[in-house]
């Protein structure tokens, strides 16, 4: 039997905010920070009698962002505003002349900054979810602006004393468990931001920071502008193998793209991978497929392959700077992982045997290319097409049969379900809450007494000017101090159906669904006194565990049979074909970690990479490591590095796309804890993921939520054998 565990738990750190399985775009920035607007000082009252940031509170159901009254013109204000009130508040508690107290700093600092941090997360979300030119400069403008901000915040002198004072003696202080933690994460925060830097040197680190989150922008700015200027478009007839669902979404992008007649492809991945799924269009598909591969590598104005360099070389030099070899040693310190020998060893544990699957998959894929009389090698561009038909041989499924089960507007109501059955949650949709898009959908959710929980927004629809993937985040966190109750939202870019027809889902989609739903409910369930460690302010190795283990319900009896039905008869999925998919699950699973661990290899060997990176081919670099992986020729790396966000368009997932995989072992292993009980139904083991997981946050390591929640420490088993990987009889 294999047995691998975790090492001894480390510090938690930093806030990661919002997140995406793998098949999908990163996390927004943490704390709401780095995205930002600027101007020049002066405030006109005039000019600002109308802008809601100006206002002390809302006056809109649950103080709920305005958006009926947020024009983009109000941000630069607001944001002047609001970073102008922070550094105030932070100095008045740096230059506080009573000796410091847990209250008077740590205590004070959770307080400070209301105004920055509700200006950045509207701005964060339009930013993400309904993104315009004038958004984009404003972003472009304030970026480097709200680096200096914090910089200035976290390299304060006189800010650190009093708090490295409260540390050292933080046994004295009789704190509770809570306080206590808050404090070491703080000070933690502090030291990783350079706080103890002398010199020059901090005037560097600080310069590098605002540099940095430039080049984030420009990354994501680039990747997003290829994305946009790229469409396929085709006559009636190029749609040879294409679904009906698949056709009108093509028709309706074409629409929205003002092409009169004809069909568009583009290169969200929502569009893109079913094409390549389903086209029998070879050469079609061949052009697709080099169009999405080489987004932000075209050698123009949008290519990221400089901006890669420079982002490696400033981190390298930022890490040094704080004592670390490398910046993959900086970004794994305090994580669950701790160091990245423990995420390369799980990493390569898993690779080998996923890899060998991988290469079953592709055997597979070639009998039936012969057997088709196929007189061409099985190319990436092939493996999609190929697969689908041997899984529909194999499983006698596919898409076309599942989607009409799966409606957006059922799965929305199944998703709610699991989260009353399993924590009494309820969820009342409101029409009163602004919002800023007419699509959005807003809920109010209560508890089992019927108490308020929180807001939850689900944003579903793809459009231009919202980045791909799908992701959570906040409006406003859960706050002990102040009461607040948080504004939770779920983005998704499913394709928009035409007029009066409902949305529906292929498995995949149902299943990302789940999984944003998942983060979600770890921000509306948390039930710290701290803000800053509240919700999803954790480990990044871990955040994903939360949503990850809520995909398992979504294939439960209790919720195909009550909501997979048939949008047009009415009726309960069959369940024969609710075997068959389960049956399938596992299938293709080769393909799908090969491609993902291929890009956790290549982010975690920029980030080791110790000499020079800024010269660093970066081509030549990824098949580099592929090569030493023996990477399989058909399959290419999930996320090349010119398009790969996690990576590159932030701090976001740097160093740490080996997350997924991490916390997935997570997620395997619990979901196997209510196996051991009553079933994915078992109420108590259900109240102890709600005490430990879902409402604890960051009040405690990840390695201690998790133990109290299992008992013992993580296994890696269960995921070896939930993805086929590991012969049951073992
Ligand atoms: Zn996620």
């Amino acid at each position: 039997m294999r047995k691998w565990l975790y090492g001894v738990a480390g510090i938690a750190l930093l806030t990661a905010a919002a997140c995406t399985p793998p098949a999908d775009a990163p996390a927004e920035p943490e704390n709401g920070a780095a995205e930002d607007v600027a101007g020049n000082g002066e405030a006109d009252a005039a000019v600002h009698q109308d802008n809601p940031f100006f206002e002390a509170s809302w006056d809109t159901p649950f103080g709920a962002p305005p958006f009926d009254r947020i024009r983009e013109e109000h941000f630069v204000p607001a944001y002047e505003r609001g970073m102008e009130r922070h550094a105030a508040e932070i100095a008045a508690i740096a230059d506080n002349p009573e000796p410091p107290t847990f209250e008077n700093t740590i205590i004070a600092m959770e307080l400070a900054g209301t105004d920055l941090d509700r200006v950045s997360r509207v701005f964060s979300t339009l930013n993400g979810s309904a993104s315009n030119d004038a958004i984009r400069a404003i972003q472009r403008e304030m970026s480097p602006r709200l680096a200096r901000h914090n910089s200035a915040i976290n390299l304060n002198e006189a800010l650190f004393a009093r708090i490295d004072d409260l540390y050292q003696r933080r046994d004295e202080l009789g704190l509770d468990a809570e306080q206590a933690r808050v404090l070491q994460v703080t000070h933690e925060r502090f030291v990783r931001s350079g706080a103890q830097l002398e010199g020059e040197d901090r005037e560097r680190y600080a310069e590098i920071t605002a540099r940095l989150s430039e080049l984030y922008t420009q990354f994501g700015q680039n990747m997003l502008a290829d994305e946009d200027a790229w469409r396929l478009v085709l006559t009636e007839d190029d749609l040879d193998g294409l679904g009906q669902g698949q056709i009108a979404a093509a028709r309706q992008a074409a629409r929205d793209r003002g092409v009169e007649d004809g069909y568009v492809i583009t290169l969200s991945r929502s569009s893109v991978e079913p094409f390549l799924t389903f086209s029998s269009r070879r050469d079609l598909r061949e052009q697709a497929w080099r169009a999405w591969i080489l987004r932000g590598d075209n050698d123009d104005a949008n290519d990221n392959k400089a901006v890669i360099n420079q982002i490696l070389e400033l981190r390298l030099e930022r890490s040094r700077m704080l004592g670390f070899p490398t910046y993959a040693h900086f970004r794994t310190a305090g994580t669950m992982a701790e160091t990245p020998d423990a995420a390369m060893q799980l990493m390569e544990e898993v690779w080998w045997p996923a890899r060998a699957t991988a290469l079953r998959e592709a055997d597979d894929i070639r009998a039936r290319m012969a057997a088709q009389g196929a007189d061409h090698e099985l190319e990436p561009w092939d493996w999609r097409y190929y697969t689908e038909q041997v899984r529909t041989e194999r499983y006698d499924i596919s898409d076309d049969e599942v989607r009409p089960y799966l409606s957006l507007d059922n799965m929305i109501e199944a998703q709610f379900w699991v989260a009353g059955e399993l924590f009494g949650l309820t969820f009342h949709e409101r029409d009163d809450v602004p919002v800023y898009n007419p699509d959005v959908r807003v809920w109010e959710v209560r508890d089992r007494a019927g108490e308020h929980v929180g807001v939850f927004y689900g944003d579903y629809y793809a459009r231009q000017g919202k980045r791909g993937g799908a992701w959570m985040t906040a409006f406003r966190v859960q706050n002990g101090l102040t009461g607040d109750a948080p504004l939770i939202t779920n983005d998704a870019n499913y394709n928009k159906p035409p007029e009066g027809e409902p949305a529906l889902l292929t498995f995949t989609d149902a299943n990302t669904l789940f999984h944003e739903f998942g983060h979600a409910l770890h921000g509306l369930l948390s039930n710290t006194t701290h803000p800053s460690i509240a919700g999803t302010a954790v480990d990044r190795d871990y955040v994903e565990f939360p949503s990850q283990v809520l995909e398992h319900w979504l294939l439960t009896p209790e919720v195909l049979s009550r909501f997979a039905r048939h949008y047009e008869t009415g009726e309960p999925m069959p369940d024969a074909l609710r075997e068959r998919i389960i049956a399938a699950r596992t299938f293709n699973e080769g393909f799908a970690t090969v491609e993902y661990l291929a890009s956790a290899f290549v982010d975690m060997a920029y980030h080791l990479h110790e000499d020079n990176p800024g010269a660093i081919d970066v081509r030549a670099f990824e098949n580099e490591v592929l090569e030493r992986w023996q990477m399989p020729d058909e399959i290419v790396m999930r996320w090349r590095s010119p398009h790969f966000g996690h990576s590159f368009s932030g701090e976001g997932y740097a160093a740490g796309y080996y997350s997924y995989l991490w916390a997935s072992v997570l997620e395997n292993d619990a979901v196997e804890a209510f196996h051991e009980a009553g079933g994915l139904y078992d109420l108590e083991v259900a109240e102890s993921l709600r005490l430990n997981i879902l409402s604890s946050g960051n009040s405690r390591t990840a390695m201690e939520n998790y133990v109290a929640f299992r008992g013992r420490e993580p296994r890696v088993e269960a995921l070896l054998r939930n993805r086929g990987f590991l012969d049951d009889s073992e």
